[in-house]
């Protein structure tokens, strides 16, 4: 059958289809672009989650279609995708199916963060994206597993599910899918309930991902993990300091020891960003600090320094995402700001630095949640589904329904208009419009 661009970038975006590694971005932009190479994102460098490396697995040959109409979509002669050598069998049976294709396997090392679209690139294809650019100036188009399974779906069926991992304090770490909108609260119910009391849990990995204490917040297209803690675990601790804890201990305890940035994944790919010296604006006024914290601009929020590199269990991240802000306020950027202009080569030891995942999750102290959280089939339809109209980046989607319309599972709910970044959002379920409101659309089954 002849392959017709335009329809297919309409298809995945009527579908709703955005980045499902939590960025959330898209993926029909990405679609539209011309590229030499489709870099399948299978890192999963995030303790504790195993969403991606589970789909993978039950679905192999569906990514595989999924990444050859991306390819086909965006020009691109070559297919790579980049998994960690640790997951043998997967890998094994990856490499069988893409034997003498277009698409490669490369192995990756297990260290944190593989799956960062910028060192990925780097590790499969050895081209650096320049400061400031991203990997479509080098020729790439990066997506992550499920977006890709998503594409495969999208001639049939748009984003209505979510793989997703929960661990930690549950009785039945799981991994499985889900309709989008249904509650924490259900998600870990079906993994046998908490098994404490003092409860929280993050949303996404135990890096990036941020602490909720709602349990009724819905699943959303970049859900990837319930993470469930004790409230008084140092992680847990660590990520509610509050802006004037950290600036404060921060501006009394770095000693400038520079481990934040020697670490730091984006400065060993020679990009101008340096955590030690946003630390040393704590110092200064607004405009003496100014200088220091442009060595923010760059920081991807990985959170290495603030988790795993400062002996003093400073954080470095937050400081930098606070000067960004601080930044943006006065229209400072990268491309304004004073060191545009700068590019180093790769570090010579960066290959040293990598953090490996274990060590990390003992620095995490997540030891006794590193468990297997297999996949498991439980075919469930909550009763009552909170659709977010914010999935994505971009406009959030209005809503084309109202309360006491009947909906059928995969009937689209809210849409953006075709010349705003966004995507429709769907019911998840068959059921009436509950409730419309500016953030969520709720049916009831
Ligand atoms: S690693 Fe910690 S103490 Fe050292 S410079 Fe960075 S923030 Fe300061
Ligand atoms: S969070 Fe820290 S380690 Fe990560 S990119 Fe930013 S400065 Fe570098």
């Amino acid at each position: 059958m002849n392959f017709n661009k335009e329809d297919f970038i309409n298809q995945i975006r009527t579908a709703g289809i955005v980045g499902a590694g939590g960025a959330g971005f898209p993926a029909y932009i990405k679609a539209k672009s011309n590229a030499e190479i489709v870099i399948l994102n299978a890192a999963e460098c995030e303790p504790l989650i195993k969403k991606d490396q589970v789909l993978f697995d039950l679905y192999p040959e569906e990514v595989l279609d999924g990444m050859r109409v991306l390819m086909k979509s965006v020009g691109a002669d070559k297919g790579i995708i980049g998994i960690k050598r640790k997951h043998e069998k997967l890998v094994e049976k990856l490499e069988k199916l893409t034997n003498n294709t277009d698409i490669s396997v490369f192995k990756l090392g297990d260290f944190y963060p593989a799956g960062d679209e910028f060192c990925l690139v780097y590790e499969t294809t050895k081209r650096v994206i320049p400061p400031g650019k991203i990997p479509l100036d080098v020729g790439c188009v990066v997506n992550n597993v499920e977006t890709v399974y998503n594409i495969y779906l999208s001639s049939k069926n748009p984003v209505v599910e979510k793989f997703i991992t929960v661990a930690g304090c549950v009785k039945k770490p799981s991994t499985f899918k889900l309709p989008i909108g249904t509650s924490y609260k259900e998600a870990i119910e079906l993994c046998g309930g908490f098994t404490i009391k003092n409860h929280v849990a993050i949303d996404g990995g135990p890096m990036m991902g941020k602490v909720v204490t709602d349990f009724d917040t819905p699943i959303s297209k970049t859900s990837s993990a319930i993470i469930v803690l004790p409230e008084n675990h140092p992680l847990i601790k660590k990520k509610n300091q509050t802006i004037a804890q950290f600036l404060r201990i921060g501006k009394s305890a770095c000693d400038q020891c520079s481990y934040c940035t020697e670490f730091c994944p984006r400065y060993m790919l020679g990009h101008p960003i340096q955590p030690h010296k946003a630390m040393r604006s704590l110092l200064f006024n607004q405009s003496a600090a100014k200088i220091h914290e442009e060595y923010s601009l760059l920081c991807s929020e990985c959170s290495l320094c603030s988790l795993y590199s400062c002996p003093e269990g400073l954080n470095p991240k937050e400081v930098c995402v606070k000067s960004k802000s601080n930044l943006r306020e006065l229209k400072i950027n990268y491309k304004n700001s004073s060191l545009s202009s700068i590019a180093n080569d790769v570090h010579p030891l960066r290959e040293y630095r990598k953090v490996p995942v274990k060590k990390l999750i003992r620095k995490l102290g997540l030891c006794d949640y590193d468990n297997p959280a297999p996949y498991m089939d439980f075919d469930y339809t909550p009763q009552k589904v909170k659709i977010l109209l914010l999935q994505h980046i971009g406009v959030p989607s209005r809503p084309v329904v109202k309360k006491g319309d009947v909906v059928k599972k995969g009937d689209i709910i809210g849409k953006t208009e075709e010349n705003e970044l966004g995507v429709p959002v769907h019911s998840s379920i068959d059921g009436s419009v509950s409730e419309v409101n500016a953030k969520y659309i709720e049916i009831t089954g």
